[in-house]
């Protein structure tokens, strides 16, 4: 593998701070160096600093210049559901018409018909989908991805995507962190306790011995998975290994947050609903919160989550697309750094910390990637912009110039 010299850069977002994820006032400090560059070799990063300095020390190494643009880490982005059958074009129409979620479903509408049509493909047409949407990940400047299964609801379709995130991991430059949610929705054929009980005694052991997992979610709400459920199906994930994330209080406030606090969960995810005491549980256990503002713009409500009061008492935040194709078809993490600052009052600096170093430490790997400093992977994004608050400023447009993963332009 060859050295890569990068030069130039009007400022290198290096994120550069205390090896764990960052809380309150700490969101807002970026590292930045102005007229920056970074010396690469074997796809880690070996030095960042001012760019004559490190023009020093480039010896043999391929020089890109910046062309005094922005650098930045690659995004991470902490929650998706990326693999799945067909779109929700109906249900979006349906709902610019003004039609309510009880009427979109009964119209055949809702996750039950991406259900159904993720059963019916096959790996192969599963694969050829996600990857034009891994694709579209890179061109928004995210180098690693979560994905959740959560669309088949029986033992070989779940099984089924997780082997298809597998493979898109090995086939794409995107890299790709696999969640197994079975707990997504209570399938029409069987009962609840039923599905539960599947869940636990067939899902679970299959996913752990396959390997095709490192985190359990829940999707923890009336009428999906109640609290006890919920408690049941995280419990057995954390007794075979798996890490804990939840889907919680986003409809309604059904205490989920003090769940994922009691289970010690890594990330408590959505909370648009969550109460000030599920709030204060999650700092007090050291759970992550995980704000998904796509969903909440894209089925036009109003009830974001409180990120500011979250960062103000000292929370670790981080922000993700939730890209799914009923609730926020959306892979761009620009586009969610502008709904938080507009939307939830987080700075532009708050914002970019929670969609890179933290959600990287949300992943488990805060060690490898999600800044750019000395031993990390160089995965990184090169946007057409001055300064890194145009990012969130500038909307709908495309910022993207080159986005680079261990090294190797992507
Ligand atoms: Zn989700």
């Amino acid at each position: 593998m060859s050295s890569l010299t990068v030069l130039h850069a009007s400022q290198i977002v290096t994120l550069s701070g205390p090896k764990r994820s960052r809380v309150g006032p700490e969101m807002s400090e970026l590292g930045i160096v102005r007229d920056g560059g970074m010396l690469i070799r074997n796809g880690m990063i070996e030095s960042v600093g001012a760019s004559d300095e490190i023009e020093k020390n480039f010896g043999d190494a391929n020089i890109i210049d910046a062309g005094e643009r922005v650098v930045m880490p690659g995004f991470v982005d902490a929650h998706t559901h990326l693999v799945f059958a067909g779109n929700r074009l109906g249900d979006f129409e349906r709902r610019a018409r003004g039609e309510t979620y009880e009427q979109i479903a009964k119209a055949g509408g809702g996750i039950w018909s991406t259900v159904e049509k993720t059963r019916a493909a096959s790996e192969a047409d599963l694969l050829t989908q996600a990857k034009k949407h891994a694709n579209w990940f890179l061109c928004c400047g995210t180098t690693t991805v979560e994905a959740k299964s959560g669309y088949g609801l029986n033992v070989e379709d779940e099984l089924k995507i997780l082997r298809v995130v597998r493979q898109l991991n090995e086939e794409v430059p995107l890299e790709i962190v696999p969640t197994f949610l079975g707990a997504h929705a209570v399938p029409r054929e069987i009962s609840p306790g039923d599905y539960v009980e599947l869940v636990i005694q067939e899902m679970l052991p299959r996913v752990a011995a396959e390997k095709l997992a490192e985190f359990c979610d829940v999707f923890c709400e009336r009428g999906y998975f109640d609290i006890d459920r919920s408690r049941k199906i995280l419990f057995a994930a954390k007794n075979i290994g798996l890490k804990l994330r939840g889907h919680v209080d986003q409809l309604t406030n059904s205490g989920g947050a003090k769940l994922m606090a009691e289970l010690g969960a890594t990330t408590a995810d959505h909370l648009e609903q969550a109460d000030e005491q599920g709030i204060a549980a999650l700092k007090k256990a050291n759970v992550q919160a995980v704000l998904l503002p796509g969903s909440v713009y894209a089925l036009g409500a109003r009830w974001y989550p409180r990120a500011r009061e979250m960062i103000d008492t000292g929370h670790s935040v981080v922000l993700a697309t939730d890209f799914n194709p009923g609730s926020s078809p959306t892979p761009s993490m620009p586009m969610i750094l502008s709904l938080a600052c507009t939307q939830m009052k987080m700075s532009p600096a708050e914002a970019i910390t929670a969609s890179t170093i933290n959600a990287a430490y949300s992943l488990n790997r805060g060690n490898k990637i999600g800044s750019l400093e000395p031993g990390k992977l160089a995965n990184f994004a090169m946007f057409d912009l001055e300064d890194y608050r145009e990012l969130a400023y500038w909307f709908g447009v495309p910022q993207t110039h080159s986005v680079y993963i261990e090294g190797e332009c992507v």
